[in-house]
């Protein structure tokens, strides 16, 4: 039997259906906004989100356009148009712009507009159809930074300015991580114009974080209860929560839901039906977290590059003494793997091609040396893995790594 019971449940961009210790925020963006859900005209309502990775900006930012989308949806609230843009993905004025008319049902070409007539269309496209718009920027961070970060702000805050024939409410989520920092980045009249209020999202002390993670398992299911005691979630909990007499502690929900994500993992993968305290130690100990790459970057990969990481896992697997396995192994291994899944492998210019595609990612790193026949050899290893470490992907542990590569692949080829 399963301890995990719903993958989904467990990513991050799961939203979940209730988000503990965060009433507060919701209650404030809500009251904020009330105008420009309540479908007035001619105002723009700003609140600015503001707190370190893993607070909740996103779920409390997703949870509100969901609900606002279902009300509009059902008739209880005048029809506006939601629109969640995450600047990692879209990073220019133009995208940004791009992507809210992609959520209006708008296929604008890549080319042949401004980004500013492009902004005009959109807004003007939203007007006309008398909706008022919710626009959730994320990571706002990277949008401050680029070089076109006033105009884009600009635009947002001085749209009745700029367009005076545009009739509509617009309210605006705009989510930092560095509030400050981003901000000193902007002109003085653009951030006068933006900040409206300042949400403050706090890290998650170890209590928020038991809370959150009993809901993911009794209200949303996503791991069979029995398989976790009080003394599991509390020792996940104080390993990752905040403790604000000392001001230690991350106090990041994402990277403890990885930590229990993670040690459901192992105790399936010894083929046990519950999670033990080593599994957890396991998981902290080999440092999971934090990183920028999580399983999620792993199993989004086209096929043939989780084919090659999976080769390249077991062979590092296999051989723990050696930080580095050559290239020549790597594609016998990759066509062994191929193999066992009855997937043609490629020719062997496509695999250095996703060899490097894989590092350009960050997920390997490359060096020359020495081959055994050969002059020169790529030799090919997981960034940050030490010699005779069993450290994996940005401190996911290797055999679990491997674990969510093989499932991964058999779930794309069945
Ligand atoms: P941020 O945007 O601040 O980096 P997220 O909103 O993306 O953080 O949250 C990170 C992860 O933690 C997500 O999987 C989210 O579902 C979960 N999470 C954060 N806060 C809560 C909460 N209060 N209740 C339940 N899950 C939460």
């Amino acid at each position: 039997r399963r301890i995990i019971l719903d993958e989904r449940k467990l990513s991050s961009e799961y939203v979940p259906l209730k988000l503990p210790h965060r009433a507060e925020q919701i209650a404030e963006t809500l009251r904020v906004m009330q105008d420009v859900i309540r479908g007035q005209k001619d105002v723009l309502r700003t609140i600015i989100y503001a707190g370190q990775a893993g607070t909740g900006k996103t779920a409390v930012a997703r949870t509100i356009g969901r609900e606002v989308k279902d009300k509009a949806a059902k008739g209880k609230i005048p029809p506006i148009l939601v629109s969640y843009v995450n600047a990692q993905e879209y990073r220019t004025k133009f995208q940004v712009f791009r992507k809210i008319g992609s959520d209006c049902g708008l296929d604008i070409p890549r080319r042949g507009f401004s980004s500013q007539e492009l902004a005009e269309y959109v807004f003007g496209f939203i007007s006309r159809r008398e909706n008022n718009a919710l626009i959730i920027l994320d990571e706002a961070d990277i949008l401050a930074k680029q070089k076109d970060g006033n105009e884009l702000f600009y635009v947002f805050s001085r749209v009745r300015e700029v367009l005076p024939e545009v009739q509509l409410g617009l309210g605006l989520i705009v989510i930092f991580r560095q509030l400050d920092e981003s901000l000193a980045y902007l002109d003085k009249a653009v951030v006068s114009s933006l900040s409206g209020r300042v949400v403050r999202f706090n890290p998650y002390t170890s209590q928020q974080l038991q809370d959150i993670l009993w809901a993911r398992i009794r209200d949303e299911g996503a791991i069979r209860e029995e398989a976790v005691s009080e003394e599991i979630i509390e020792m996940i909990a104080d390993t990752v929560g905040y403790n604000p007499d000392t001001k230690s502690g991350i106090g990041d929900a994402r990277m403890a839901i990885k930590v229990l994500y993670y040690s459901a993992l192992r105790a399936e993968g010894e083929e046990r039906e519950t999670i033990l305290p080593e599994d957890v130690r396991y998981v902290v100990n080999q440092g999971v977290l934090p990183s920028y790459i999580d399983e999620e970057t792993v199993t989004r990969l086209p096929l043939h590059e989780k084919l090659l990481l999976l080769a390249i896992t077991e062979l590092l697997l296999l051989e723990r003494e050696k930080a580095y396995v050559n290239m020549g192994e790597v594609v016998i291994q990759y066509e062994d793997v191929c193999n066992k899944f009855g997937e043609k492998p490629l020719r062997y210019t496509r695999i250095w091609e996703k060899v490097q595609f894989l590092k350009k990612m960050g997920l390997v790193d490359t060096r020359t040396g020495r081959g055994e026949t050969r002059g020169r050899t790529t030799m090919i290893t997981f960034p940050g893995l030490p010699a005779n470490s069993v450290v994996g992907i940005n401190r996911i542990p290797l055999d679990l790594l491997e674990k969510i590569l093989r499932d991964s692949i058999e779930k794309e080829l069945s």
